[in-house]
């Protein structure tokens, strides 16, 4: 597997300032350091080239969905998804990148103190930073990528609830993923502890069985992705397509006519095969590269009516 190589920006928030990369600096002893008590939200924009203009995509969605994620964690934020979002846009807008980047904003516990709780301690204190990259596509979205399903279970909600996206729980999905990568394949599915299809190790997963599109429900152990809710609307909009949304056994992914993950990172990618059972005869299948062509084209600003999905960044 390729490693992505990152271009990081110059500029990054921590605290409560815009700083240097390299100033943007925590302590070794922090609590989300060192109990991965912190959670985050990944954001993607898109360069326009002919625009020569930057959009970022679902913006509010990601800040919102970082606020559940403080409260499952009992994280106290400081600033409002209002407030969170004038400090990406300023961020970009000092970055200034000219091409595809990604976000992180994330919120964390800072103190300095052992014991995995800190809840009423003094000095409990959380705080909030972004950094930003240069990113470009980081699965192969084009031809369809090899699969493993995961000897390793998805966290469950009475462990660590995978609807919050939350920075210790990611030890799950490197786990799961460098085992498919030592074993030679792109990427791995979590099951459920009962058995059922979860999602991708940091995707969510649609499977298409007889031109129905199928994926897993909310209480399966998924984050409740932004993109899957989207590609359920776009679907429904742009070509009559319904969502079957329910469990999925193992067995369905095999026989599968095709399958594609998604994420805001991921975007669409396209599964070949799974377990080394090849899925579609036209690989990628047809399905997938309609609705990847509809979501790219979305990302770039050139579809007008989606416009409200995106931000648009001047500099
Ligand atoms: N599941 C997991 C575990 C993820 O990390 C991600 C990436 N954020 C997704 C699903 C996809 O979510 P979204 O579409 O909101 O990016």
């Amino acid at each position: 597997m390729a490693v992505i190589p990152i271009s990081i920006h110059k500029k990054a928030f921590l605290g409560k300032d815009f700083v240097d990369f390299q100033d943007a600096k925590i302590s070794v002893m922090s609590h989300g350091f060192m109990y991965g008590t912190a959670v985050f939200e990944g954001i993607r924009a898109y360069w326009n080239p002919e625009k020569q203009k930057l959009y970022a995509l679902h913006v509010r969605e990601h800040l919102e969905r970082l606020l559940k994620s403080c409260k499952i964690l009992r994280l106290k934020p400081y600033y409002n998804v209002d407030q969170m979002t004038e400090k990406v846009v300023q961020l970009l807008k000092l970055n200034q990148p000219k091409c595809d980047a990604y976000i992180r904003p994330s919120w964390f516990k800072s103190c300095l103190r052992i014991g995995p709780c800190v809840i009423g301690s003094a000095d409990e204190e959380d705080c909030f930073t972004i950094t930003s990259i240069d990113l470009g596509d980081y699965l192969n979205t084009s031809k369809g990528i090899s699969v493993q399903v995961s000897s390793w279970r998805r966290l469950s909600d009475n462990a660590i609830p995978a609807r919050g996206k939350i920075n210790g729980s990611y030890v799950n999905t490197a786990l799961s993923k460098a085992n498919a990568v030592l074993a030679g394949y792109d990427d791995s599915i979590f099951l459920t502890e009962e058995g059922h299809v979860a999602e991708g190790s940091a995707m969510n997963l649609f499977i298409i069985r007889d031109g129905k599109l199928i994926t897993s429900g909310v209480t399966e152990n998924i984050l409740e992705g932004i993109t899957r809710k989207f590609i359920i609307e776009i679907a429904r909009a742009e070509l009559g397509l319904e969502t079957e949304v329910r469990a999925i056994d193992r067995s369905e992914l095999y026989i599968a006519d095709e399958a594609f993950f998604c994420g805001t990172g991921a975007q669409i990618v396209p599964i070949g095969s799974i377990d080394n059972y090849e899925l579609s005869n036209t690989r990628p299948g047809n399905i997938t590269i309609k609705l990847q062509k509809i979501y790219n084209d979305i990302c770039r600003a050139k579809i007008d009516k989606y416009n409200h999905v995106l931000t648009e960044i001047n500099y």
